[in-house]
């Protein structure tokens, strides 16, 4: 699946990343953590595109897209919901969802103006989402009409829409409510058990800890600790790194 290599990243003299490897599992659910600044969205950036590498590399299922463009690496098969993911609040939720579908940005807009129908294979697809997300009520509703959290769904649901074999969420959970929380956990692990890989960032422990086969622990720019929950918890070094602060 997805293999990280000696992978650095420096900006001007900071070095954020500091020879990162790991490796994922296919059909897991594996969580980044690690204090604030530690380097977890910078490692998401890196493996997206959105950040070059100074060293090391990434490969996916042994291709090497290390210096692949964000394009190229949606189009190998990596799909990303962004920490500040937003939706087109004039458009509804299935909009939202269509755009996912759609890679041609041209054919969504075509279907917008009604010179294409909306296939039945693409609104299936939509409708099943929403109610894994219970909001199957909400597709014609305009996204700008949702709470925070409720639009926090929609850009996951696009996430997972998005044509994939990984995806990646940058702290999926921050700002929802308890019920949405729960929601996009059983939502997780559905996807899980259809064969998903899920790589994400989490900043509530006990939620990490619950849903990941594996956890990646990263501290100022180094990975400290990888292994299951359970390894985690009782790991010396993570325990001394975090002696006195919340796990985040
Ligand atoms: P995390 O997501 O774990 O909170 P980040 O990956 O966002 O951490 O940041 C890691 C370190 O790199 C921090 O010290 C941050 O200030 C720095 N950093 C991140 N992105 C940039 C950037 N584009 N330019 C300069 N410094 C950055
Ligand atoms: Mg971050």
């Amino acid at each position: 699946m997805l293999k990280i290599k000696n992978l650095s990243k420096h900006f001007g003299g900071l070095r954020a990343i500091k020879s990162c490897s790991f490796d994922l599992k296919p059909n897991s659910i594996t969580a980044l953590i690690g204090p604030n600044g530690s380097g977890k969205s910078t490692i998401f950036n890196l493996i997206s595109g959105a950040l070059q590498a100074d060293a090391g590399q990434i490969l996916l299922d042994s291709q090497n897209i290390t210096r692949f463009s964000p394009e190229d690496i949606s189009n190998a098969g990596i799909s990303r919901l962004f920490q500040e993911s937003k939706l087109f609040t004039s458009l509804t939720v299935q909009e939202n969802l269509l755009l996912a579908l759609d890679n041609q940005d041209t054919k969504f807009w075509k279907n917008l103006f009604g010179k294409n129908q909306v296939t039945l294979d693409q609104t299936n697809r939509i409708n099943y989402i929403l109610k894994l997300l219970e909001m199957p009520e909400k597709a014609h509703q305009k996204a700008s009409n949702l709470s925070y959290g409720q639009q926090r769904l929609v850009a996951i649901a696009r996430a997972v829409l998005n044509p994939h074999q990984l995806l990646m969420l940058d702290e999926p959970l921050s700002g929802v409510n308890l019920q949405l929380r729960n929601q996009i956990s059983k939502l997780l692990l559905k996807l899980k058990k259809q064969s998903a890989t899920i790589l994400l960032i989490e900043h509530d422990m006990s939620f990490a800890l619950r849903l990941a086969d594996q956890i990646i622990v990263l501290d100022a720019g180094e990975v400290i600790a990888i292994g299951s929950p359970k390894q985690i918890q009782s790991d010396p070094r993570v325990i001394k790194a975090y002696l006195g602060n919340e796990l985040c």
